[in-house]
């Protein structure tokens, strides 16, 4: 009975865990280490952001969705592939030992986060479900500090979100919050759209290059006529104590800042003792083993995969993570049950970017779509493809009740501090 350790509960885990769950049968031990309980579509988090999902229903429950893998919850901290031990900190107690004959890494990516001075202190990413419900509550919430400001520099400044950014992830995010926050102004007397100020920073001089030139430029107009301040060629200087100085010379205040300018991997895996690429990426071959290291694989955003349709290694997106995981965990059944290894061999199918509601854009192979078309199919494609029927009528009904209902605007920003209440309501301790 062949043990496999799975580090990382994202698309690879999940995927190679389903994969190998269906190959291998019950006769071998599938175990997953996982910080969450959950796995994250994010894809969608732009949408749980702005609220047309309920933030619940783009997780995915890794307990309800395996059958015969074991989830431990806790972080690897360190490899010892020689004698086939990992470091496992659990959720909670000391750190131990876990031993495994054949390991599967799929531990993702974090921010990329450049050493502009302010950026650690008041910037937040987008990259976690925490991080979009923090940003819906953070929106919502700087319109009520607005509302109820009396100097006119604290109110504007509330009124100002700055993203630094324009790929997918930064266009989708700051298009789908600044739509909820022009939807809720509404119910504001006191302030109007044309109160916000939303800037886009960018250094390079398009956005959105995974739609190519024709389509990024048309988000670029689409996203100026709505009100956005979108600065190509601009990079953020500063943005000490909430103050943002832009390349371009041009400052002010902002309340909020959002950093999406791309992702590197996972820093722990510099610790494993694999070959890494000058990203930090695992190298591996093209059938997904570590490179020099048997009974190792890996995939997704923290591996550095040979792409054989481009020459480049294979870019960090969800369709090649998990095109990957089904093939690693074939690859690796193979190599446990007696079978021949198949290379990885994928040609990237495009891009699908919402900008906001009944908004988008979209390249799918050399087609191109915008518009109310490419909001639609961004919306077919990623439900289509989020896992489980379980999830996916959640997230169906909860875009009927859209159509039907205004738009909830309540913000939740309490939710961080659940004990303050009780801890008012308890008093100073008697002496
Ligand atoms: C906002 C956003 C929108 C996106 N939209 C799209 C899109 O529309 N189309 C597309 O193709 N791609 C999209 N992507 C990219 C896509 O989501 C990623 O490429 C994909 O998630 C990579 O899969 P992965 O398994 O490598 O990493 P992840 O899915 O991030 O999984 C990594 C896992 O490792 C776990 N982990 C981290 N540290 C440890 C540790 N020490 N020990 C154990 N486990 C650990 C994490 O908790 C997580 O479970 C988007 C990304 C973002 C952020």
């Amino acid at each position: 009975m062949a043990r496999i350790l799975i580090a990382g509960g994202g698309y690879v885990g999940l995927y190679a865990a389903l994969g190998l769950e269906k190959k291998l049968g019950a006769d071998h031990d599938i175990t997953m280490v996982t910080p969450h309980s959950y796995m994250t579509y994010q894809p969608f988090l732009p949408e749980a952001a702005s609220g047309s999902i309920e933030p619940r229903h783009v997780v995915v429950p890794l307990r309800l969705a395996l059958k015969r893998t074991r989830v431990v919850t806790g972080r690897v901290l360190g490899l010892d592939h020689p004698s086939r031990t990992a470091i496992l900190q659990p959720e909670e107690g000391p750190q131990r030992d876990l031993s495994y004959d054949h390991i599967v890494i799929g531990m993702g990516s974090v921010s990329r986060v450049l050493d502009v001075p302010g950026v650690a202190e008041q910037a937040v990413g987008f990259t976690s479900i925490e991080e979009a419900i923090y940003l819906r509550n953070r929106v919502l919430s700087r319109l009520d500090v607005a509302e109820s400001a009396t100097d006119p520099g604290a109110r504007q400044k509330a009124l100002t979100f700055t993203f630094v950014g324009g790929g997918y992830s930064g266009i989708e995010a700051l298009a789908e919050l600044e739509d909820l926050a022009r939807d809720a102004t509404r119910y504001y007397p006191g302030i109007t759209s044309a109160d916000m100020r939303w800037v886009l920073v960018e250094a390079s001089p398009s956005i959105l290059p995974e739609v190519g030139d024709d389509l990024a430029a048309y988000a670029t107009r689409h996203l100026r006529n709505r009100g956005i301040d979108v600065r190509l060629e601009t990079r953020l200087v500063s943005a000490v104590d909430g103050h943002m100085v832009l390349s371009d010379g041009t400052e002010y205040d902002a309340g909020t800042l959002v950093w999406t300018t791309g992702v590197v991997a996972n820093p722990v895996l510099k610790e494993f003792g694999f070959p890494t690429d000058d990203r930090g990426r695992i190298v591996v071959d093209e059938y997904l083993r570590v490179t020099g290291h048997p009974a190792a694989w890996a995939a997704g955003d923290g591996a550095s995969i040979p792409d054989v349709t481009t020459g480049r290694p294979a870019p960090p997106t969800a369709q090649h993570a998990l095109r990957e995981a089904r093939l690693l965990a074939r690859n690796l059944a193979a190599e446990i049950k007696g079978g021949q290894a198949k290379p990885f061999c994928y040609t990237n199918k495009g891009g699908l970017v919402s900008l906001g509601r009944y908004k988008g854009v979209a390249k799918i192979l050399d087609v191109k779509v915008k518009g109310f078309p490419a909001w639609f199919l961004h919306r077919t494609y990623h439900v289509f493809m989020l896992p489980g029927i379980n999830r996916k009528f959640r997230v169906l009904a909860d875009w009927t009740i859209a159509l039907f209902f205004r738009r909830d605007i309540v913000q939740l920003g309490s939710l961080g501090r659940p004990r303050s209440r009780f801890r008012a309501a308890a008093g100073p301790k008697p002496k």
